[in-house]
């Protein structure tokens, strides 16, 4: 070991080191399982850096990395169309600022909490590292359910929300985003009030309307960028979407896109689901139906069971809670694009796709399959692109869209797109190249927490200990 090094007494390996960070963050941050999975999953590749880089450890940049800078916490009162008062919990978690303003979504939904929202704040932080674009890593939201809710109401709470929330963010100190249960209207209610509280037009939130600063190719962003990323992993392996009949889960923004950018493909979707159930339609969701889908989900804000009524050959499953697994990944397929929520694929999830022949896992969502489902992915030898890689191309064109606001210019839909290809191309080149200089060829997994920490860590390092 060299010298300079700060053992803890007893400790000796790198390994035994991190069992010890890993085992004081569950002490430290009890009942957030979500979050201790996603610091385990990350941890699990570090031991590759750490055995080559001793410097990290004696900054202690594990114990500094798990650690938000910031937790902001707050009530947000609002009255319902009864008039009945209502309360609920808002958050914004500020993890990490090395390498650029914190960066990442508002999620709006019912099982939102602090462990959750911590998950998602930590896996952003390598997620943005990864685009290659100036971005601290930091997440949001509320558990309010927009579901079931009028216009009004949605309004109100998020002008409740941003009363809290104005004071504490900004285009150069943090920039929220839209997530689960905060699309475009919800961005617009948000950046109305911040605009009347701060008296300032500035890009301090991403994913606004075009009329008013938002970026061509933003709504498309993470299901096409998830799309391109799955590309290249079949690319590497002389292969291609081409004919592939693929497996999509949730029916939200990022599930969207990712079957039109499969249509474009030459790929055949098959399914999407929502809380209430899965939708298979054998014969393929095409261009028609998914135009059909679009307006059911984002204007008429049904469910997708309707979809089955008006497409007589579509097969509805409802949610079945006493089941051991998900029927939607039980479906013959190639490939499976999970774009629904975190932990939705299991170790049986997993089991059942390769047994059905999925040789390609892209993943949409963020971290929808747990540590035993990634690992049974890993040892079969599948493609297998994790969250903080593969979902990349939604923040990376929030990035964009941050560029283009400083500059006070749009660019055209075209170069946006072409600009978000190239990101993904680029994060699956450093990740599959990481994974063969730390020695594990084809594990875009390490390559994914080794490329995006790496960055984050010697930026930690330069600017001492804050
Ligand atoms: P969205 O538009 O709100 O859609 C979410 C979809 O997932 C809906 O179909 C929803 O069904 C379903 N869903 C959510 N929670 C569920 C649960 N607990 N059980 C079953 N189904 C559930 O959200 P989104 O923006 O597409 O986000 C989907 C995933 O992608 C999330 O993991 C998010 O963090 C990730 N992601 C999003 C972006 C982005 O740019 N939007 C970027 C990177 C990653 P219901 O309608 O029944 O709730």
């Amino acid at each position: 070991m060299s010298a300079g090094i700060m053992t803890p007494p007893g400790v000796k390996t790198s390994g035994d080191y991190m069992e010890g960070v890993l085992n004081t963050v569950r002490a430290k941050n009890p009942a957030e399982p979500e979050f201790h999975q996603a610091v385990q999953e990350v941890f699990d590749s570090l031991r590759l850096v750490l055995a080559k880089h001793p410097e990290y450890r004696s900054a202690r940049i594990l114990e500094r990395i798990v650690e938000p800078e910031r937790v902001i916490m707050f009530r947000v009162p609002w009255f319902d169309d009864q008039g009945n008062m209502q309360i609920n919990r808002g958050f914004r978690i500020e993890m990490n600022s090395a390498i650029g303003p914190y960066k990442g979504g508002l999620r709006f939904h019912a099982s939102v909490n602090l462990g959750i929202l911590k998950f998602l704040a930590f896996e952003q932080v390598f997620k943005n590292s990864l685009t290659t674009l100036p971005m601290g890593g930091g997440k949001g939201g509320s558990d309010f359910d927009p579901k079931g809710k009028s216009d009004n109401e949605v309004m109100r709470f998020c002008q409740s929300f941003m009363t809290e929330l104005w004071r504490h963010i900004g285009a150069d100190t943090d920039v929220p985003a839209g997530d689960i249960g905060v699309g475009g209207r919800e961005i617009g209610y948000l950046f109305g009030q911040y605009k009347r509280l701060a008296n300032k037009f500035t890009g301090v939130l991403t994913g606004k309307g075009l009329n008013w600063g938002g970026s061509l190719i933003r709504p498309e962003a993470t299901g096409y960028g998830c799309v391109y990323f799955a590309s290249e992993m079949l690319k590497s392996r002389k292969d291609s979407l081409e004919g592939k009949l693929c497996l999509v889960s949730g029916s939200g923004n990022v599930s969207q896109y990712t079957i039109e950018k499969l249509l474009d493909f030459g790929a055949k979707p098959l399914t999407v689901s929502d809380s209430n159930g899965v939708l298979y339609d054998p014969e393929g969701i095409d261009r028609e139906k998914l135009a059909w889908l679009m307006e059911l989900k984002n204007v008429r804000r049904g469910r997708i069971r309707e979809y089955a009524d008006r497409f007589k050959k579509a097969i509805f499953m409802p949610t079945d809670v006493k089941l051991d697994h998900n029927p939607l990944w039980n479906i013959n397929a190639d490939c499976a694009f999970p774009g629904a929520t975190q932990n939705e694929i299991t170790a049986r999830d997993a089991a059942n796709l390769l047994k059905n022949g999925v040789k390609l896992v892209a993943e949409g969502a963020n971290m929808p399959s747990t540590l035993e489902a990634t690992k049974l992915f890993l040892e079969a030898g599948i493609l297998y692109g994790p969250a903080k890689a593969a979902n990349a191309g939604g923040v990376a064109t929030s990035g964009l869209e941050m560029a283009q606001n400083s500059a006070r210019l749009t660019w055209t839909r075209e170069e946006v797109d072409d600009r978000l290809h190239k990101i993904m191309i680029a994060i699956h080149r450093n990740c599959y190249e990481t994974a063969e200089i730390y020695g594990t060829p084809g594990n875009l997994v390490n390559g994914a927490n080794i490329g995006g920490f790496l960055k984050v860590a010697n930026a930690m390092l330069d600017q001492g200990l804050v």
